[in-house]
């Protein structure tokens, strides 16, 4: 059954809510123990939800009309504050912590009927692109347990895959957590434009960076709940005063006419063989249904896009986690000595190696003596990225590439890596992350039964143009 029909027979009383959620909380704990896509399973608050439901459907509540999500399931990358249930961003020092407000995207998706099922594993604080990098355990390939769901959105990729109910997925994206999992995990990412969706509530990597966005099994499933979620939100400063878009509706529409642009330097050298193959036969998909393809060269977003991000990324990281002292939140050691010794111990005790890698580098690149070659520079660079994106705009609705330039590896290769070559792995995401643009993941193919994801990102506000595309994967 898929969400639409669902949410239909949830309204006629044909389902009983609560007795649906508990047997998928039962399902969860199940598809848990063997594939590790929960930090947390919030069945209290699950259950209380489906309560009100039931008690809106037996008085015949008009509001119920209205829910887009009534009776969905959705879970929350742990990143995402949900009231009352421990909230870790995947790190040990904000174990225990439980948020005293919803995130806002979390209290638009009650609203909307939509049941919070749990907290998914993720990278430490999103810094990672396995999902390996995590105080809580490893999330598993949905195709192959020795494989990774790709991060640092893998919770929330792989559950958003396996769910066998209707269910959507929220996850984040700074750099490319929402697409490259959901390229490992054979289902739609999308990530909207930077302040298109609140970020108030979500525990911040890099301010400037980071976007909540949908994850769903079918393109119409991260539609809706883009739909549910989008909009402005005066706690959240910088998110735009734009009225949100009917994208269920947008995505219908035929893609006859719209102009691709094909980014050259996304193809040949680096790529997996397969990854190409089946990202070329994506692009022939949509030639099929009447959409126009001409290459273009986008130099700078390739070639410098991951020097900027990471200065950029890990100099507001460094900056944010600098509130994580041990005594406002999460863990809290014993106190004692000056408030160094302390902070020190517990940092020590507490963050990754990941964490406390990219504290070192942001905390350089902003130093005095060198902020202006790295930190600055980066931010000029940023500009010229925008730019370049911009100009290529005037001419084309969407740009089209391989979201990651390779197959969901093994656990046993990601070990093999070093943190650059592990950086790399987002060579396609950084840029349009950097620029604040919508992009979407699609799932394209299979090679020996792993799946393969294409990327199309698009101008400022068009998630609509890459939905109409992206629907044309499900049809
Ligand atoms: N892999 C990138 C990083 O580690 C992106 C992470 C993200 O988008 N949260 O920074």
């Amino acid at each position: 059954m898929n969400v639409p029909e669902f949410v239909e027979k949830i309204r006629k009383n044909e389902i009983n809510i609560v007795e649906h959620t508990e047997k998928i909380i039962e399902e969860c704990r199940k598809i848990n123990k063997e594939y590790n896509y929960f930090n947390t399973i919030s069945d209290g608050l699950a259950l209380k939800q489906a309560h009100e439901i039931k008690k809106l459907i037996k008085n015949k509540d008009k509001s119920i009309q209205n829910k887009r999500l009534l009776g969905v399931a959705v879970s929350a990358k742990d990143s995402i504050c949900v009231k009352g249930v421990e909230s870790t961003a995947g790190s040990r020092i904000l174990k225990g912590y439980r948020p005293l407000f919803n995130a806002t995207v979390i209290e638009k998706v009650i609203s909307e009927g939509g049941i919070i099922i749990g907290k998914t594993s993720q990278d430490e604080f999103g810094f990672g692109s396995f999902s390996v990098f995590s105080w809580f355990g490893t999330p598993k390939n949905p195709f192959d347990k020795e494989r990774s769901c790709g991060g640092s959105s893998g919770g929330p990729a792989g559950i958003a895959k396996k769910a066998n109910f209707p269910h959507i997925s929220l996850g984040e994206s700074t750099g490319g957590s929402i697409a490259a999992p959901a390229s490992f995990c054979d289902v739609f990412g999308l990530t909207p434009t930077y302040g298109r969706n609140s970020r108030y509530g979500l525990i911040d990597y890099g301010n400037s960076l980071d976007k909540v966005g949908a994850i769903g099994k079918s393109c119409y499933d991260a539609a809706l709940l883009q739909e549910a979620i989008a909009g402005h939100d005066p706690n959240d400063s910088t998110s735009l005063n734009a009225p949100a878009d009917d994208y269920t509706e947008i995505m219908e529409k035929p893609v006859k006419g719209m102009k691709i642009g094909i980014i050259k330097e996304a193809f040949g050298k680096g790529n997996d063989k397969s990854v190409e193959k089946y990202v070329n036969e994506g692009i022939d998909r949509l030639k099929e249904e009447g959409a126009e393809f001409e290459e273009i060269s986008l130099d700078l977003p390739i070639k410098y896009g991951l020097a900027t991000y990471y200065m950029i990324a890990t100099s507001e990281a460094s900056t944010n986690l600098a509130k994580y002292c041990g005594m406002r939140y999460g863990a809290v050691e014993k106190l004692e000595g000056s408030f160094n010794e302390y902070f020190t111990k517990v940092r020590s005790a507490n963050l990754g190696d990941e964490a406390k890698r990219r504290i070192i580098m942001g905390t350089f690149a902003r130093m005095s003596g060198f902020r202006d070659a790295y930190y600055i520079k980066a931010m000029k660079v940023r500009t010229l990225i925008i730019n370049e994106y911009k100009k290529a705009f005037r001419k084309f609705d969407a740009l089209v590439s391989p979201s990651v330039p390779i197959l969901p590896p093994k656990f046993s290769e990601i070990e093999k890596l070093t943190p650059l070559q592990n950086y790399m792995m987002d060579i396609m995401l950084v840029s349009p992350n950097i620029a604040g643009l919508p992009h979407l993941s699609v799932p394209v193919g299979y090679e020996k039964n792993l799946p393969v994801g294409m990327l199309l990102t698009g101008d400022h506000l068009q998630e609509g143009k890459l939905l109409q595309l992206g629907s044309v994967f499900e049809r």
